[in-house]
Formats: C-alpha cells, sequence, structure tokens
C-alpha cells in the first residue's frame, strides 16, 4: 500500500528555487535513500512531507491524509537533521512524552538500549553530547513503532559503534515491513541498508531505483587481464585500454562486449577478471559533484 506521494512539488525560498517539481511514491516496507549533494533539496522534501514546509505548488499526501493531520502524525517518527530539546527534561521524560502520542509504543528501555543510550535514561537531556543527542533524536522516531520513518542524515556525528546500532535498528525495522525514508551523504549507508535509491540534484529528481541499477545505469566497468593489449575501436567498442607492468585495463559500459571482442581479435590473456565501480562512482558521475 501507498505510504508517501508526493506529486509534482514546488518550493522556493524568495528567489532561490528548492524543489522543481518532484514526483515520488513510496509503498509499504520500502527503505528509500534520499542522495543529493549538499543543497540538492533533500531536507526541504523531507520537511515537506513532514507538514514542517508548505509546499508551493503540487500535493502531498502521507500515509492516506495530510501530513499536518493529528491522525496522520501517529503514523510517522521522524528525526530531523538538527534537534532543539527542551533542556531540563530528562532523557526517560522526552521519550515517555514523545511515546504516549502513539497508539502503540515500543518499550522505553528497549528502545534506548537498542541505540547505545540505555545508560543515560534518567540524564537530562542539556547534558548530553552531540553524538548522545543525535542517538535520542532517533530514539524519537523509533520509540512509536510508527509506520513511516522520515530521517534526515540519522548517522551524521555518530561514532562508528552508535552507527552500526542504528543501522541494525534500519534493518530490523526493514524486516518488520516498516517504511524507512532517509537521507544519506554516506553511500556505503544507502547500499547497504536500501532496497531504492532517489538522488536528487539541483531540486530534481536525477535517479530512482536500486542502488544496483544505480551502479548499472552510471558507473563505468572495467576489465581487467594479464597479457597482450588490444586496439578496442576496431572492433566498435566504447572503451579506454591502459597498460601497466602488464596487466592491462579496459575501461566500458559494456565489459561483455569487450570479452567478446578480446575472444575474437585472439588476444592472448590470463587472469581476466571485470570490475564493477563503486556506487560512489556512480553517484559522482551523475550528480558531478561530492555525495
Ligand atoms: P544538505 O545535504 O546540505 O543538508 P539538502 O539537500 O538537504 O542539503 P535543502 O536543505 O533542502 O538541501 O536546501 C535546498 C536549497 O534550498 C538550498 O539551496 C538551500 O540553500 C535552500 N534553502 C533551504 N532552506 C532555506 C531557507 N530556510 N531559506 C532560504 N533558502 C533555503
Amino acid at each position: 500500500m501507498n505510504v508517501v506521494t508526493l506529486r509534482n512539488v514546488r518550493k522556493s525560498y524568495g528567489a532561490s528555487v528548492a524543489l522543481k517539481g518532484i514526483s515520488l511514491e513510496i509503498d509499504d516496507g520500502e527503505i528509500v535513500a534520499l542522495l543529493g549533494p549538499n543543497g540538492a533539496g533533500k531536507t526541504t522534501t523531507l520537511e515537506i512531507l513532514l507538514g514542517l514546509r508548505r509546499l508551493d505548488a503540487g500535493a502531498v499526501v502521507v500515509c492516506g491524509g495530510s501530513p499536518s493531520d493529528a491522525v496522520v502524525r501517529t503514523a510517522i517518527g521522524a528525526t530531523p537533521q538538527a534537534s532543539d530539546f527542551p533542556e531540563m527534561l530528562r532523557v526517560r521524560e522526552l521519550l515517555a512524552f514523545v511515546a504516549a502520542q502513539y497508539p502503540a509504543p515500543a518499550d522505553l528501555g528497549s528502545t534506548l538500549s537498542a541505540l547505545g543510550i540505555g545508560a543515560l535514561a534518567d540524564r537530562y537531556v542539556g547534558g548530553l553530547s552531540g553524538g548522545q543527542r543525535r542517538s535520542l533524536a532517533l530514539a524519537l522516531a523509533f520509540i512509536g513503532n510508527p509506520r513511516l520513518m522520515v530521517l534526515d542524515e540519522p548517522t551524521t556525528g555518530l561514532d562508528v559503534d552508535t552507527r552500526r546500532l542504528v543501522w541494525k535498528q534500519i534493518a530490523l525495522a526493514s524486516q518488520e515491513r516498516r517504511t524507512i525514508l532517509f537521507a544519506t551523504h554516506h553511500l556505503e549507508e544507502a547500499e547497504m541498508l536500501a532496497t531504492r535509491v532517489v538522488v536528487i540534484n539541483c531540486g530534481e529528481i536525477a535517479f530512482d531505483g536500486t542502488p544496483a541499477a544505480l551502479r548499472q545505469c552510471y558507473a563505468t566497468r572495467r576489465l581487467v587481464y594479464v597479457g597482450d593489449p588490444f586496439d578496442p575501436s576496431s572492433y566498435g567498442l566504447d572503451a579506454r585500454v591502459t597498460v601497466q607492468a602488464g596487466t592491462v585495463t579496459v575501461t566500458t559500459p559494456d565489459t561483455d562486449a569487450a570479452i567478446r571482442a578480446l575472444v575474437a581479435a585472439q588476444v592472448r590473456f590470463t587472469s581476466l577478471h571485470v570490475v564493477a565501480d563503486s556506487l560512489e562512482t556512480a553517484f559522482l558521475a551523475m550528480t558531478g559533484g561530492s555525495p
């Protein structure tokens, strides 16, 4: 069933156009990574579907209703990019307050422990470190057992161990067929957790598909072997050949055709293998910038 629908959503901040007409549909159980360079429009997209920003044009439907509807909000858990908490509340109190807004919340102690902050339950929020606050912000998204979780850069500022805990929680939520939409700059995170990757670039969707499809569409592949070089142009191949210490590297979008050409040309080769470029390479090829 459909959980999120954005239809031709436009948003500008004064003269600055953040979203140029984005359309996106997300179904139950999908884990969607939202990727894009700084300023691409990721946070604006998430804030619009959380009802935190008004759209200029288009339509947004979340869990069958408007994100500003109180009932719809009880189906959503969110971790914004930056969070301001009441400093004088204890961690346990803040979590209990948020849990009380949901019909079937998770257990408070287990939620804190799962994110590695079980020992902080009685600490004042004001005394938490930056990373601990981030973990608390994530606990607030998970505590309601919501149908949809919207996480803006969930692991930014977390140490390696805590990041792993968050990954584990997202994987568990995925097994429970919950829906998660998360923005990230960490491509390995997208590749490891997401069933679907949506790339936003300059306020437009530049790609929407599986991590494997992203790599296949945009990445070049390399054919590597030990042996004699060959001339790909005489076989009509779009390829670049380099030779280093007897190892030949053929960089091409079509390694299958390169292998056929190699065999047809009766080139001497051993240790032939294909190297697929990483998701990061594909991403850079598409956005022409940094993750
Ligand atoms: P990042 O990866 O840096 O968090 P992002 O993809 O989340 O970036 P957004 O925060 O959605 O990008 O910003 C999209 C565009 O809208 C940017 O050009 C940004 O400068 C602009 N923008 C965002 N919020 C505001 C605002 N409150 N006022 C003016 N411009 C804004």
